[in-house]
């Protein structure tokens, strides 16, 4: 139920490629984004020219590597896969950026682990398409200058703070995706029920969505998980009764708040009496990144009511208290 791409075993990636949307129509959610990323889309195949470069930020697991596919897939191009930490040197990143066609699309994920070599290096491929190489080494080293073919990368990352402005500025679109609601993520969890050929109702899908983490990972994760149960503990179809079995077994919180989530609010209840408490000290409390817990972990909070963002620090609400099964005593008004 890790939301983190790097933890998938081979198996869950495979099925995860069978559930991808493969065109903008399969792809549910995020509609602004969408809607604009069809007219640039368009536009460019009318004009015949490669697609700006593409930003898309936001937490794992919502969609930024199947939308990157789906871009290629509308304009008809080839697509290159890497990731920041794999591009190493800035001869890695030239082997890949010669191997493109006109118009094809270079993915980087994590494009905020690249090191500044390779990011300077990117620059101007980016901006002129076109690279120095370096020719031999010693005293006879020259560089030459190669033109690439126009292309269009995006990159992805779930840590938008990080990234320089240099970086940041080169890329003409840049989209923040959202967390999805309950009943879009119920959409896809039938759309991918369809798939796997799992026989499944609406209530069963909505209670699997509902406690997904605002995640498509999560919550075809979580489906596939129920579909066992189904068929071991149930008749094979997927009911609320299964899906709530299943869950409780599983673990998975009545909200869909993963481990991290509930450890952060617990410790801000328990060692800093429900805060206000500043990011770094939650930090270190919980031992997590600092950045991660605001980029990754604190937007859900927020955005589901567990948590409060003063000008003092994060705070948790009585929601938090009451999911917790805790007593607010600064709230109680008896005192
Ligand atoms: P990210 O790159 O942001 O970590 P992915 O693009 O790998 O996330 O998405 C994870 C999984 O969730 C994919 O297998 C995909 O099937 C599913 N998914 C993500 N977004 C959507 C969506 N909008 N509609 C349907 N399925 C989605």
């Amino acid at each position: 139920l890790d939301p983190n791409p790097e933890r998938l075993t081979q198996p869950e990636k495979d099925i995860e490629k069978v559930l991808r949307p493969q065109f903008f129509e399969d792809f549910r959610g995020q509609f602004k984004i969408l809607e604009n990323l069809k007219i640039f889309v368009e536009a460019a195949k009318l004009r015949g020219e490669a697609l700006d470069h593409v930003l898309l930020h936001g937490p794992p697991g919502l969609g930024k590597t199947t939308l990157s596919h789906i871009i290629a897939n509308e304009m008809g191009t080839g697509i290159k896969i890497t990731s920041g930490p794999v591009l190493d040197k800035p001869g890695d990143l030239a082997g890949l950026l010669t191997n493109l066609n006109d118009g094809d699309i270079l993915f980087i994920d994590e494009i905020h682990r690249l090191s500044p070599v390779v990011e300077e290096y990117l620059y101007s491929a980016m901006e002129d398409f076109k690279i120095d190489i370096m020719l031999e080494t010693g005293p006879n080293a020259r560089s030459v200058q190669i033109s690439l073919s126009p292309f269009t990368l995006i990159g992805a990352t779930t840590r938008s703070g990080l990234l320089t402005a240099p970086l940041r500025a080169r890329f003409g679109i840049n989209s923040r995706l959202q967390y999805y609601d309950a009943k879009l993520l119920t959409d896809i969890v039938l759309r991918s029920a369809h798939i796997l050929k799992t026989p499944i109702n609406d209530e069963g899908a909505y209670e699997i969505a509902r406690r997904s983490r605002g995640t498509p990972r999560i919550a075809n994760a979580l489906l596939r998980r129920t579909r066992d149960f189904a068929q071991i503990k149930g008749n094979g179809e997927i009911d609320t009764k299964i899906a709530k079995y299943a869950l409780d077994a599983l673990n998975v919180d009545e909200y869909g708040l993963d481990e991290m989530d509930n450890r952060i609010l617990m410790t801000i209840i328990d060692k800093f009496k429900g805060g206000p408490v500043g990011l770094k000290t939650i930090a270190t409390a919980v031992g997590e990144d600092e950045g991660t817990i605001e980029e990754v972990y604190e937007p859900f909070l927020i955005q589901e009511g567990f948590l409060m963002r003063t000008s003092r620090g994060r705070e948790c609400t009585d929601l938090a208290y009451t999911h917790l099964g805790k007593t607010n005593i600064k709230g109680n008004t008896l005192f």
